[in-house]
This record gives structure tokens, C-alpha cells and sequence, in this order.
């Protein structure tokens, strides 16, 4: 079976959690049949987010950049695999901060439609991908493809309930305290530009693209 297939090859190389989804229309231009979805999960280390405080740290942005190219290093074995089999794939990298359309704050595809439809998380008042196993501490690549490929996990329904222990703490007042529902827009509870632009404050931690804040304060995180 293929998805077992790809799965054991991104566990093998250290993914932490793989998804598999129909995202029922493909987002890239004159591909309509990329319409299916691998979801790569990677988990970030507790000991580097321990060091988020009020600010974000230097180890936690290199930590961020080692683990983006682990996944993106990961997206292309699959992209090998499904095109050996006679199929197309087409990597969604790691960190996206825009798409040919220039549109800000918006990559080519949203990891976390395809994580969601894959069941292996939803999506949490932060914006963030939460699963059951390593609640918002993951990052995520997708690779799109035309091979059919089936949802291995149900569907997972969550969310943070009254919590608004990360809208308290989010120094650019980005969390609206909405719970995301389906068929909500990510501006409709959360604020991407006041988020970017509060991480360019920190522009002595990596050029500004990073802070974690959210990820370090959230209970379901364990790790205060
Ligand atoms: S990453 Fe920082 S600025 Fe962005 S929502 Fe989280 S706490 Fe707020
Ligand atoms: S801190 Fe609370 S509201 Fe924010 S993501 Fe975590 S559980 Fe949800």
C-alpha cells in the first residue's frame, strides 16, 4: 500500500507524524490533478522552546531553520518516491511567506489544510497546528500529488475551549480569542500581519522571523 510505503520512508528519516489527504482542488496553476497531499510532521525540541521567554532566542531560531530544512530534505524523498512510481509530486517547502500571486503572509499551499484534512491535527485559537501527541511544538512540509492517495487517520475536532492564555501573552495582539471553526479564513481570528510585524521587532534573532511565544505559553505544551 503507498501510504504505508511513504510513511515508513519520512518515519525513517525522523518525521515525527505523516498525514494523507484529498484536498479536493490543487492550488497550483495548470495542475488541477495535484489534488492530493502528503503532510509532513516534524517535532521541534522541548529543551530549545524552553528558552523562548518574552522574547524568542538565537537557538530557537536556528533550531526553526535546522528542522525547516529536515523537512524540506524529507518532502523531496517523497517527491523521488512518487515520481518513480510514474506519478507527480510537487514539494510545498517548509517556510512559505508568499506565492506568486505576491499575496503577503500567504504561501503556495497551507500545510496545516492538508494536516488538518489528514486528521492529523486541527487548528488552535494561535493559528497553530495542534496534534494529540506534540500539541503546537511541530513544523510542517506537504507534498502534492496527482497518485491517489487515501486519509489513514480520522479526523481530529478541537480546540482551545475558553483558553486565552496565548492572547494574553501575544505581544502584537494577533489572537482574537475566536475558537477556529471549519470554513473560517485565518484573518477571521487571527491576525498574520501583526504577527509578522511584531516578529520583525526581533530583528537580533534571525532577521526577524521568528518568535514562539504562543508555542512556549500554551498549557497543552508542557513546557513551563
Ligand atoms: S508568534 Fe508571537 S506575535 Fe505571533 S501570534 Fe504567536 S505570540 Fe503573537
Ligand atoms: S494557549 Fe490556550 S488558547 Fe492558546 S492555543 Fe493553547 S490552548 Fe489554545
Amino acid at each position: 500500500m503507498k501510504e504505508r510505503e511513504i510513511e515508513e520512508l519520512l518515519l525513517s528519516g525522523g518525521a515525527s507524524l505523516v498525514g494523507f489527504s484529498d484536498i479536493g482542488e490543487s492550488p497550483i496553476k495548470n495542475q488541477p490533478d495535484l489534488r492530493y497531499a502528503v503532510t509532513i510532521v516534524y517535532k521541534l525540541s522541548n529543551a530549545v522552546l524552553k528558552t523562548i521567554e518574552s522574547r524568542p532566542t538565537i537557538a530557537y531560531f536556528q533550531h526553526y531553520r535546522a528542522v525547516n530544512a529536515r523537512l524540506d530534505s524529507l518532502a523531496l524523498d517523497v517527491v523521488r518516491y512518487i515520481e518513480n512510481q510514474g506519478y507527480d509530486a510537487f514539494p510545498i517547502a517548509a517556510s512559505q511567506s508568499t506565492n506568486d500571486d505576491k499575496s503577503a503572509y500567504r504561501g503556495i499551499f497551507a500545510h496545516k489544510t492538508g494536516a488538518c484534512l489528514s486528521g492529523v491535527g486541527y487548528i488552535g485559537k494561535n493559528a497553530l497546528l495542534y496534534t494529540k501527541e506534540f500539541g503546537s511544538k511541530v513544523r510542517l512540509a506537504t507534498v502534492l500529488t496527482n497518485m491517489p492517495l487515501e486519509r489513514q487517520r480520522d479526523i481530529i475536532v478541537g480546540g482551545c475551549g475558553s483558553c486565552e492564555i496565548c492572547k494574553k501573552a501575544c505581544p502584537a495582539g494577533a489572537i482574537s480569542g475566536l475558537n477556529f471553526t471549519v470554513g473560517m479564513q485565518r484573518e477571521d481570528f487571527f491576525d498574520a500581519e501583526k504577527c509578522s510585524s511584531h516578529m520583525k521587532t526581533y530583528k537580533d534573532v534571525g532577521r526577524g522571523a521568528v518568535c514562539g511565544i504562543c508555542i512556549k505559553v500554551c498549557p497543552k505544551n508542557n513546557l513551563n
